[in-house]
C-alpha cells in the first residue's frame, strides 16, 4: 500500500538510502534536513523526491515542517526519526553546548517529530515509527557520553511509545546500525578507522547505507505489524556484551 513517509535527514547519507528504498518500495517520501541546501537540492534533482528545511531540535518547526507535508502529500503514515549528529570528545573535556546539541538533535528530536504525527497515525490506526539509534546507544563509547546518552534514550522512547501504541495498529522501532560507511563516519580518522574500529567488525567492513534502508522499508511495511518495541542492531555481527 503507498503511503506518506517522513524520513529527517533523509537528504544524505543513511537518511537519503531510506528516502530512495522508501520511494522504490512505492512510498510518497518527504525529506527533511538542517541546512546544507546544496545537497538538499542534488538529492531532489536525482530522485524527484520532495526536501524540505527544518530543525528537528525545534519543536514549532518540526509541528509546521509536519503540517506543511501533510498540506501538500498527505497524512503521515510513516516516520523514520533519522537525522543526528556527533559533538565528540571526552566526558572531563566536554562543553555544556557539546552535550545539548547533541541531546536536542538525537533526542528532543524523537518528541518534536513523533508528537505532530501520533495523533492521525492514533485516528486512522495506522503508524510507523523508527528510529536510527547507534550501536553506541547499546554498548556506550568513549568520547561519546552525550551521543551514547542520547541514542540510549531513543530505544527506552521507542519501548514506551510501542505499548501505547499497539492498540492502535501503530509499531515503533529502533534500529540500531554499526559503522556505516556515510560522511558522518568519514569523518573518523582514518587510523583510528583501519586499526581500532574494523578489527571489531566480524565482517571486516563498513556496512552500506542501503542495508539499513532495507530494513526500515520492512519495518515501514503492513507486512511487519507483528513487530513493535524492538531494537534491530544491523553492525556486521559486533558482539553487543
Ligand atoms: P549524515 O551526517 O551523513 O547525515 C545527517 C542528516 O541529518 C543530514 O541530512 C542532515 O541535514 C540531517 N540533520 C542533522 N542535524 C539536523 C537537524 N538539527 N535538523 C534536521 N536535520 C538534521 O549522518 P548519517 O547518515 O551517518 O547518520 C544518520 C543517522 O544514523 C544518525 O542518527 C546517526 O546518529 C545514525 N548512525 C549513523 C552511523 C554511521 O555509521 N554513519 C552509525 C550508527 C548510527 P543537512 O544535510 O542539512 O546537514
Amino acid at each position: 500500500m503507498t503511503r506518506v513517509a517522513i524520513v529527517t535527514g533523509g537528504t544524505r547519507g543513511i537518511g537519503a538510502a531510506i528516502s530512495k528504498a522508501l520511494k522504490a518500495a512505492g512510498h510518497t517520501v518527504a525529506a527533511s534536513y538542517a541546512g546544507n541546501d546544496e545537497a538538499a537540492a542534488k538529492f531532489k534533482a536525482e530522485t524527484g523526491i520532495a526536501t524540505y528545511k527544518w530543525d528537528v531540535g525545534d519543536f514549532d518547526a518540526c509541528a509546521a515542517g509536519v503540517a506543511q507535508v501533510e498540506k501538500d502529500l498527505g497524512p503521515v503514515d510513516i516516520l523514520v526519526n533519522n537525522a543526528g549528529i556527533t559533538r565528540d570528545g571526552f566526558f572531563h573535556k566536554m562543553s555544556k553546548d557539546q552535550w545539548s546539541a547533541v541531546i536536542r538533535t538525537n533526542l528532543d528530536s524523537l518528541f518534536n517529530m513523533t508528537r505532530p504525527v501520533i495523533e492521525g497515525m492514533r485516528n486512522r490506526g495506522f503508524g510507523r515509527v523508527i528510529v536510527i539509534s547507534s550501536i553506541n546507544g547499546q554498548k556506550g563509547q568513549a568520547g561519546q557520553v552525550n551521543y551514547s546518552a542520547a541514542k540510549a534514550g531513543d530505544i527506552g522512547f521507542v519501548k514506551a511509545l510501542a505499548l501505547e501504541g499497539a492498540a492502535k495498529g501503530i509499531t515503533a522501532n529502533v534500529i540500531a546500525p554499526g559503522y556505516i560507511g556515510t560522511e558522518m563516519v568519514q569523518a573518523i580518522d582514518p587510523k583510528v578507522l583501519e586499526t581500532r574500529i574494523l578489527p571489531l567488525i566480524p565482517t571486516g567492513r563498513l556496512g552500506q547505507p542501503e542495508e539499513i534502508a532495507r530494513a526500515v522499508v520492512f519495518l515501514s511495511s503492513d507486512d511487519s505489524g507483528y513487530i513493535t518495541g524492538s531494537t534491530l542492531s544491523i553492525n556486521g555481527g559486533q558482539y553487543l556484551a
